[in-house]
């Protein structure tokens, strides 16, 4: 493919030699990088494949980047999370927020945005609208086919990045003219691997950096205008038996999602008050309410241990369980995946 015309004057020199390697690239060039100057996107969770996703676009010169994360930073997380270091976890930042710091200190010509938000049917749409591409870095099939929803519906590109052990899977949904995730995912025996997580049978640095990296180059074409150069398939990689694989998926004619247009996920009729979060966690979604975290840390000091508080979140350990309490009243609770007994807690801990 080329380019008719230059769209815009050339870019400063400062500019050109920042991105010269890029530019230098055949495929991008200087008409492709000034196309990725002016694009935006936003990633959908901050773990390995987000982090390592949103170091790529942004230092790639994608001038518009949001990144959205619902969790903070544990040092668990340090092996293959790779925005973040020891400082963050012992202060327990949010991801979003070391994510934002990290990325501006990387390049501070672009706007970089970190929300510490769970993305749900009721917030997706203000949080996911426009922007030109959206990214994958979830752990979690309900929120991927709450994106896909999303993108289907409003005819937003968006690229699936999945990744657990040794073996991680990604492709690029472009509604109306790819299949999308619910094609993949909601029909046959296609759903390989849904029940393991990265906290059941736990995850490399190398697949989460290799499916980033995939799902970024995926990311570039489509951002500096290069769409002709996808590779439309579903790729699939394994760093330990070294088995890699790339096929063409075909669209369900059923589709739930992008034939038949049914959104049951976007209109929230499965987006439960309380949700299963990871092993042994449930997460409590509270609407409209404001706390006062050191208000609250205060009062709880006499009874709990392990205190951690700082401008966005409130964490610390009660009996055999842990809390984590963020200023806008939702909250994580490690130790249990009973959810009555998770409102229970919070109801006990934080207020009802
Ligand atoms: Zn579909």
């Amino acid at each position: 493919m080329t380019f008719a015309a230059h769209t815009g004057p050339r870019l400063l020199d400062s500019l050109q030699e920042k991105y010269s390697r890029q530019i230098l690239f055949a495929g991008i060039g200087e008409e492709g990088q000034q196309r990725l100057l002016a694009s935006s996107a936003v990633i959908v969770g901050c773990g390995a494949i987000g982090a390592a996703a949103a170091g790529l676009l942004v230092r790639a010169g994608v001038g518009r980047v949001r990144i959205l994360d619902r969790d903070f930073v544990e040092s668990s997380n340090l092996q293959r999370q790779s925005l973040f270091d020891e400082d963050d976890a012992r202060s327990a930042i949010p991801k979003a927020v070391a994510a934002e710091r990290k990325l501006r200190s990387i390049n501070s010509s672009g706007a970089v945005e970190g929300l510490v938000s769970d993305l749900n049917p009721r917030n997706a749409e203000e949080l996911l609208t426009g922007f030109d591409l959206i990214l994958d870095g979830t752990d979690n099939f309900e929120t991927r086919f709450l994106i896909n929803d999303f993108a289907v519906h409003a005819a937003r590109p968006w690229i699936y990045a999945a990744a657990v052990a040794s073996y991680g899977v990604t492709m690029t949904i472009r509604p109306g003219l790819t299949p999308c995730l619910a094609c993949l995912l909601e029909s046959s025996s296609n759903g390989h691997g849904l029940e393991d997580t990265c906290d059941t049978i736990g995850v490399l640095g190398p697949i989460v950096n290799l499916i980033a990296s995939l799902e970024v180059a995926e990311a570039l074409k489509l951002l500096s205008g290069r769409s002709d150069a996808l590779h439309n398939r579903l790729i699939s990689s394994d760093v330990w038996t070294g088995h890699f694989q790339s096929v063409r998926v075909a669209q369900n004619p059923s589709c739930r999602a992008c034939v038949r247009r049914e959104f049951s996920y976007l209109e929230g009729q499965v987006q439960p008050h309380i949700t299963l979060c990871g092993r042994d966690s449930v997460q409590i979604h509270e609407r409209n309410r404001s706390l006062d975290l050191s208000a609250l840390r205060n009062k709880l000091a006499p009874t709990v241990s392990d205190v951690r508080c700082n401008e966005f979140l409130l964490c610390f350990r009660a009996d055999i369980y842990q809390m984590t309490v963020f200023a806008d009243g939702r909250a994580i609770l490690k130790g249990t995946k009973d959810p009555a007994l998770a409102r229970s807690l919070y109801a006990r801990y934080i207020g009802s």
